[in-house]
């Protein structure tokens, strides 16, 4: 394989893993980003930092379009629209609701999702390796919580889809769930270990590690935004950025929510909305956290990070130039008092932060990894939604091993139920 000159777009978790792969086989790889990478500007900065095998179900499922109006209503639920943002969304919607309407729909969904997803918690251990961030990264597993047994059984297609693709999980209750999670109270809830899962206790501090490493391999990065792609008829030869041109021979967009602006010049439609997720960090939360926990009627990642007890979740569509509306955060914040009474404690919420970022999603919940159709030598991996740091390391290898194919017709490889091809 002849080294390439690879110019990437944006140093989120999905560049940053792009970047440190491709420097590591040889590639001449140079990043663009404007910002810290890392920083809380992106939506890897402030993720749950769940890295779930288990994480295989789109959200968009059968039936979803009959509980649209109450999520429109409902001021503390998990998932809300934002209506005045509703007309350009409607689009997008359509296509969202129609990616969910079978069970045979989800499951090839489920199928795609579980080749990107079923060793990510290995293919992070890889990475972190090479980028002097195991520390950051926990492999003892992770727990779904739900209230009673009738809720978890309410839930039982998604478990069955799981355990068909190979997830095995362990239910806990009583005292065993207990000794796992000791700050949860006693009651009737359900708990379903993960024991394949890891977790990230600081996913921006491991996007900047991946680029430190990246550099360390070879990798430029350039603090800079890129406005325009530079094409000949049929074709992407380098970027425009506020320093002035730069000429690859591919140009690989991880550029997340961003992302869409530049495939337009190239004439790929990229369907990605904002699901807009919210944190709130309790630096001081005192709570006992051996793994991380999400109760599903929260639907949201309790996490022991190097800033404090992160709550992570929320999915709010609403156009990407809206205002963070901070009563999601709050609800984050209520739903956990209820989960963990322990919280209940004013002087548990000093130095509380919230934080906003958005989810680049597709209406069917796979990112687009792979060549551009119309363009040669542009590739695109982003899209990833609720995934990004979970995939993140598998793109990585995907896209290394696919780049210094010809683009155009290159033959498809295990990402090709990835490819924009299906957007059409
Ligand atoms: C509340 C919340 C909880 C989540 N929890 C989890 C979880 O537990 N596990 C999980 O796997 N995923 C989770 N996610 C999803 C995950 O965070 C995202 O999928 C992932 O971070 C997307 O990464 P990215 O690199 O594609 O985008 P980003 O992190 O947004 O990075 C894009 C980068 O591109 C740069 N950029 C944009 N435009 C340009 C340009 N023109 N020129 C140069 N640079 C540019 C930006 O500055 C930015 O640094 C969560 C997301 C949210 C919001």
């Amino acid at each position: 394989m002849s080294p390439l000159r690879i110019g990437i777009v944006g140093a989120g978790i999905v560049g940053a893993s792009c970047a440190l792969t491709l420097a590591r086989e040889g590639h001449q790889v140079i990043v663009f980003e404007p910002e810290v990478p890392g920083g809380p500007h992106a939506a890897s900065h402030g993720n749950g930092g769940w890295i779930s095998p288990a994480s295989i179900l789109p959200m968009s499922t059968p039936g979803l379009w009959r509980k649209i109006p109450g999520y429109l209503l409902d001021p503390q639920g998990p998932l809300t629209l934002r209506a005045s943002s509703l007309p350009s969304l409607l689009p997008w919607l359509w296509r969202f609701v129609r990616a969910g309407s079978t069970w045979d729909k989800v499951r090839l969904t489920a199928s795609a999702l579980h080749r990107l997803l079923h060793d990510a918690p290995d293919r992070h251990r890889e990475l972190a390796h090479w980028a002097n961030a195991s520390h950051l990264l926990h492999h003892t597993g992770l727990l779904y919580v739900y209230p009673h047994r009738p809720a978890f059984e309410a839930d039982a297609m998604a478990w069955q889809i799981r355990r068909e693709h190979g997830v095995s999980w362990v239910e806990l209750s009583g005292d065993a769930l207990q000794a796992r999670a000791p700050a949860l109270p006693r009651a009737d809830q359900l708990g379903v270990w993960l024991p394949s899962g890891a977790w990230c206790s600081d996913p921006g501090e491991y996007v900047r590690r991946l680029m430190v490493a990246a550099q360390r391999a070879g990798a430029q990065l350039r603090h800079t935004r890129v406005h325009a792609l530079q094409r000949q008829p049929g074709r992407c030869t380098g970027l425009l950025t506020d320093q002035g041109a730069c000429s690859v021979d591919r140009v690989l967009i991880t550029a997340g929510i961003d992302s869409p602006r530049l495939a337009r010049e190239a004439g790929d439609a990229l369907p990605l909305a904002s699901e807009r997720g919210y944190h709130v960090v309790l630096p001081h939360a005192g709570l006992e956290l051996p793994v991380p926990i999400m109760p599903s009627d929260g639907r949201m990642a309790n996490t022991l990070t190097a800033q404090g007890l992160r709550l992570a979740g929320q999915v709010e569509l609403a156009h990407p130039s809206a205002p963070p509306n901070w009563a999601r955060a709050d609800a984050l914040l209520a739903h956990a008092r209820r989960t963990y009474p322990v919280l209940d404690q004013d002087e548990r919420r000093r130095g509380t932060t919230r934080w906003m970022g958005h989810r680049p999603s597709t209406p069917d919940g796979l990112p687009v990894i792979g060549p551009s159709p119309h363009c040669e030598g542009l590739w695109y991996a982003c899209g990833h939604g609720h995934v990004g740091l979970a995939a993140a390391a598998r793109t990585a290898l995907w896209v290394t091993q696919g780049i210094s194919a010809p683009n155009i017709g290159a033959p498809a490889g295990e990402w090709q139920d990835f490819s924009m091809g299906r957007l059409a």
